[in-house]
Order: C-alpha cells, then structure tokens, then sequence
C-alpha cells in the first residue's frame, strides 16, 4: 500500500464552484487514491510511504488544460520544441486533453489513416506519461466520407474524444452534426473550432454553425486566436448547454466577455480552461496559471473561483477523475503560494490582482513530479517532501 500524507496545508482549494475552500491542514491519499483531508489531528497518518509538509502554501487539485495539440511523447514539431509538457507541469498542469492531433506532419485525412493515428495516439499517451503528466489524446478530426461504423469502431478501440471539428474537410453544420451525434452515441466527446481562421487553410466558424453541431465543447469561444463578433459569443453563451472553453491563445477581451456572459447567465459551472497549446503562437506552460489570473483580475471573480475553471469545472465537463479534491478521486495535485515580492496580502489576493502564483510542488496519483518550478515567479515558502 502507498500513502501519501501532505501536511502543514495552508489552505485547500477544493475545484468546486460551490464550496471552493476547504477547512483542513492535511490530506491522505492511499494507492493514488484521494482518501481523507481536514485537520491532522483528527486523521490517520500512520505508516505514510510518501510524507510532505507543505509548510504553510495552498493545495489544489493538479490544473486541467483542456485544449491542447500533442503530437508524441514530449516533442512537438509545431515549434520544433522538445519539454513542452514538462514545461507544463511546471506551470501546474496535470492533466491535458487533446483538440487533435493536427501538428503531426503527414498527418493521414483519409478515413482508415485517420482512425489508425487516432488509436495510435490514445495508445502511446496511454503507454507514456511525459514527466507523469496524464494525456488524453486520439481525437481524429472528422473527415467528409465517414459512417457510423467508424464511430463505432474508434470508441470499441478505445477513442474517448474528437479533434475540434472544422479541422477537416466537413465545414457544413449538418454533416458535422451528424457526426458528432454518433460519436456521442457511442460514447465520444466532442469540441468544435470557434471563431476566425487559425492559420492560412483553416476556415471560420460561426455561432450558427457551433450551434447546428451540438459539440459538447464549445471549443475556444474567445477565438483562437480570432473571435466572433461581440453578439454571437454572447448568443452561444445564451443558447448553449455545452462547455464554454476559453484559452490564452485566443483574444482575451471575448475571454472576459464570454466569462461576464455566463455569470449573468448562471452558467459559470460550464467555463472551463485551456491553452491551444503548443501554438505557433508561442508554446504555452503557464497558460492555465495566467487565465486564471487574468479572468479573475479583470472579469471580477475571486481567484479561488478562478481556479475551479481550471480544474473542477473541466473535470466534470470531462467526466475526469481529477481536478476535485473528493474522496476516490486522483490524488493529483499542485502546491501553490504567493510569489515573492508581488503584491497582495495572500496567495488569492496576489492571483486576483493579476499575478501569478508561484508553483512549489506537483504531485500526480500520490507521486511527487515536480519541485520548485522553473517557469513560475519563485514561491514565498516551499513544501518539503520529508518521505
Ligand atoms: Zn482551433
């Protein structure tokens, strides 16, 4: 049996919108396993094979990006970049969710090509953690001529997701949704392209046509990079039961729109977080850190809110085992504290005026990952791992 005890917790941000705070200074995981948090004296810590002392910084559950581009293992060749997931962890990310694998070079588009990579790519995501960091990938990009019977066959094989559909040939909201109605019935999410074309050859799509699709995800509704006019964000927004995904490489004014939009609206449980990362706009690890910071700075929610964008909210838009501090859930997680020489009285307040905190520890299914990040402002205080 491994158990993990984390004590000294300053304090716990729990993921959920509801109840974002959590009373304790110490958490137990056994076997990967979130098991007990809350006071440690009232706790069993006995026999910890893993003991950290947190020595006073916040706890949260690992971040969530839901929208990122992997192409195999830690490399990507859209910047011909290698460690840009371990650069991510760094930024506190834990978990990534794949909008396709579009960047691999060759990519197959037709049919039998594109169901062979996506089941490939599921496969050795599944196979290899880069730096720990938990991968979900093989999501194909649909392409004019596909039948139930491909659905079917990606989801038997194990295909859990779309790339963001617009990505390929099918531009026209009818086939795409017939599409997208049976992935889902067979028990594959889907996201679609919002807004403005990214790179010469990929095509606009309006809020008519997000709408006539009926993904699950509302994939970057702030564009990415361009968004759509004012008036079709807020009318998604209005009409749709779906994820709104709101990433830095999109425009950050329709980010906060779209974020004012949903509080008006009641529906902050469906804003969740990604990067569109790694971009040739520039790779991205601390892209989750810096939305969160920058949607509470500027659209007017406090930062532990912030921070359920980027973990609880994804979770259970994704139906993820992570990003909740909840019993059974994975004990994954990242140790957060005030940077050092920002402003602000605490590591909430230093976030909601615009900075970003910085990261301490990483730890994926009760593992210890990372350290004291390289890429984030230095932490005031740093945990100790003792065991
Ligand atoms: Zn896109």
């Amino acid at each position: 049996m491994k158990k993990l005890v984390i004590r000294g917790i300053g304090q716990i941000l729990t993921g959920k919108l509801e109840q974002p705070l959590a009373d304790g200074d110490c958490l137990v995981a056994i076997d990967g396993r979130i098991t007990a948090w809350g006071a440690e004296k009232d706790l069993d810590c006995e026999g910890a094979t893993t003991l950290v002392d947190a020595k006073g910084v916040t706890l949260a559950p690992g971040l969530i990006d839901s929208h990122v581009h992997p192409v195999v293992g830690d490399y990507t060749p859209r910047q011909q970049q290698l460690h840009w997931i371990d650069s991510t962890l760094h930024g506190g990310v834990t978990t990534l969710i794949s909008a396709g694998e579009v960047h691999m070079p060759g990519r197959p588009k037709d049919i039998v090509g594109l169901k062979a990579m996506a089941i490939a790519s599921q496969r050795w995501y599944e196979n290899f953690r880069p730096s720990g960091v938990k991968v979900h990938a093989g999501a194909p990009v649909i392409e004019h001529g596909m039948v139930e019977q491909d659905f079917q066959e990606l989801a038997a094989a194990g295909v859990k997701l779309l790339g963001e559909v617009g990505l390929g040939t099918v531009k026209d909201g009818k086939t795409a949704r017939q599409m997208v109605e049976w992935a889902r019935k067979y028990g594959i999410q889907s996201t679609i392209h919002t807004g403005g074309p990214s790179i010469p050859g990929s095509g606009l799509i309006d809020a008519d046509m997000v709408i006539e699709t009926g993904t699950d995800v509302i994939g970057h509704i702030n564009g990415g990079h361009s968004a759509l006019p004012d008036d079709q964000i807020i009318c998604l927004c209005e009409s749709c039961k779906a994820a709104f995904e709101i990433v830095h490489n999109g425009n950050e004014r329709a980010a906060v729109l779209a974020l004012n939009t949903a509080r008006e609206l009641g529906k902050l449980d469906q804003v969740i977080l990604g990067t569109d990362g790694p971009a040739g706009s520039g790779v991205q690890p601390l892209g989750i850190l810096r939305m969160i910071a920058m949607l509470s700075a500027f659209g007017n929610v406090p930062a532990e809110l912030a921070f359920c964008f980027g973990t609880g909210n994804t979770a259970r838009q994704r139906k993820l085992d992570v990003g909740l501090i909840e019993v059974g859930y994975s004990a994954d997680f990242v140790l957060l504290d005030q940077a050092q020489h920002s402003g602000g009285k605490t590591m909430l307040d230093s976030v909601r005026l615009g900075n970003l905190p910085g990261v301490a520890m990483t730890i994926i299914d009760g593992v210890v990952t990372s350290g004291r990040s390289r890429n984030t402002p230095p932490a005031q205080r740093l945990p100790e791992q003792i065991l």
